[in-house]
């Protein structure tokens, strides 16, 4: 367990705030307590972090790298350990939960290697003797808005970038898994030398949020969570016109269209819908799936949601409960507003017999909705798979569309031109063609819409990180400019 509550400026503080309890959402009961940061401790890791990056982004990029290659190999020695608190305190199962820390440890090496790619351009100029230089320069304190769903995945999605660049850091973890995340850092800080006030965290509920989005220290705020945090936090910035990177919520559509590979979409979706008890931004939240296939796909799926095994999610099951109360009560509203239309419960609709402490419900198929059920209206963050049939590609891809969201969608078919379609016509970041989750380090995790209005990893998500600058190197004896 972790002893403190706040790092600030390479120092470990007990806290001086409110305490909040953090709860193991399996059994409901209370694991331990952690302290609200205060405003004096939120201004002295705003002054740390300013003071720390000059200094910081002056430092040749390789030596950020190393740092950071430095910090993968820790996480990578401790997954059980990590693992064991992500489980803890957020329910995660065992194997999703050691997943998420190995693909971390990948995550911030491969991130690390920006180091000798972050690179500028030279222009042609239209003076004689004079060449133009657009360089890539951090933007100074950056403020990291962790949610509780990827506490590590997500903090190094813009904790390793953000440095790599040269960027100092002020991260806050979620008030509801702040666990692992603090433990990392201890880990990873007693090996590795990063100068004090480069990296500091804060503890706290939104209102620390709050008050550190709304600082005008900061040069860039980096947030993942619900859309309308993200709102909140994109008016506050636009105060003084601070930059964001917000990656919000999903509404994600799977079309199973006729010619499918049924068995294939059955599984490939489930899993999308149910991995960590549908609590995934990228989620599968609805699906559309051909009058054609409409009976057989249902059976097949109903099968298969009512095989998977819901239990304590340290001995590995395929799905454990949801991170908390709230949470479990939207899902619960959810569906019972589903019934109320007249919708129909294949199976699921509750928790499961045997659970009855903690935060639980079952996989849920619903049938005999339509496009206007609440089902299919906003983020549900449930094991709920709604099924609407459709019998037209142009229906289907209206369908999809209608969503205030735009971050994942899905398209199974074995036919080239449907799925290009599917791949064009959705006005989503990312399309996945029959294939389930799990976005590439690589590729460029964006969501369009009210999803966000940026995007993480890989080269572009690097450069995020980064902005431009101008200089034009004048060496000749004319006269340049105007
Ligand atoms: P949330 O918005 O409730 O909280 C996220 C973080 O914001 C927490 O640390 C919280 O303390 C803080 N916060 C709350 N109010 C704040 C305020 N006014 N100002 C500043 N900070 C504030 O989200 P959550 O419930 O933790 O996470 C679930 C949501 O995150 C879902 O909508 C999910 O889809 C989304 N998500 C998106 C992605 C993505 O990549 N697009 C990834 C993971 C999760």
């Amino acid at each position: 367990m972790p002893e403190n509550s706040h790092f600030i400026d390479g120092q470990w503080h007990e806290g001086e705030g409110d305490s909040i309890a953090v709860e193991n959402p399996t059994t409901a009961e209370e694991i331990t307590t952690v302290n609200n940061a205060t405003e004096g401790e939120i201004e002295e890791a705003l002054t740390a972090a300013r003071s720390a990056q000059v200094a910081w982004g002056r430092r040749p990029p390789v030596e950020r790298g190393a740092l950071l290659r430095e910090t993968a190999s820790v996480i990578a020695e401790n997954v059980e350990e990590l693992s064991d608190l992500l489980i803890e305190e957020q329910g995660k199962t065992r194997s999703v939960a050691e997943f998420e820390v190995s693909a971390t440890a990948e995550y911030v090496r491969y991130m690390a290697d920006w180091d000798r790619r972050i690179e500028g351009e030279i222009l042609p100029s239209d003076d004689q003797g004079e060449s133009i230089h657009l360089v890539r320069k951090p933007y100074g304190v950056v403020g990291a808005i962790i949610p509780w769903n990827f506490p590590l995945f997500v903090l190094f999605r813009k904790l390793a970038p953000a440095l790599v660049a040269g960027n100092t850091v002020i991260a806050k973890p979620s008030e509801e898994t702040p666990l692992s995340t603090l433990r990392m850092w201890e880990l990873v800080e007693e090996e590795v030398d990063f100068p004090d006030g480069v990296v500091n965290f804060l503890t706290g509920d939104g209102s620390v949020g709050e008050g550190i989005t709304s600082s005008d220290v900061l040069d860039l705020i980096s947030f993942t969570g619900h859309r309308d945090t993200g709102i909140a936090i994109a008016r506050e910035a636009a105060k003084d016109l601070t930059e964001t990177q917000l990656e919000l919520g999903g509404k994600a559509p799977a079309i199973v269209w006729k010619d499918a590979d049924i068995e294939k979409a059955v599984e490939r979706i489930l899993k999308a819908n149910t991995s960590f008890a549908g609590q995934l931004c990228t989620s599968v939240e609805r699906i559309y799936v051909h009058s054609d296939v409409q009976e057989e796909f249902e059976r097949t799926y109903t099968d298969a949601a009512e095989d998977l095994s819901v239990g304590d999610p340290a001995e590995d099951p395929d799905m454990g409960p949801h991170v908390n109360e709230a949470e479990l009560e939207k899902t619960r509203d959810a569906v019972e507003r589903a019934r109320e239309e007249g919708a129909k419960i294949l199976t699921g609709g509750g928790p499961p017999a045997d659970r009855t402490k903690g935060y639980w419900y079952e996989p849920t198929v619903v049938t005999d909705i339509d496009q206007d059920s609440v089902l299919m209206d906003e983020e549900i963050f449930g094991p709920v798979s709604p099924i609407v049939s459709v019998s037209s590609f142009d229906e289907v891809i209206e369908y999809s569309n209608e969503t205030e969201y735009g971050l994942s969608a899905y398209v199974y078919t074995d036919s080239y031109s449907t799925a290009m379609r599917g791949a064009h016509e959705i006005e989503f970041g990312e399309v996945y063609v029959n294939r389930t989750l799990g976005e590439a380090l690589q590729g460029f995790h964006t969501g369009w819409n009210q999803s966000g209005n940026s995007g993480e990893d890989g080269k572009h998500g690097a450069l995020k990180y980064t902005r431009l600058k101008t200089v034009y190197h004048n060496y000749g004896d004319g006269e340049p400019g105007w």
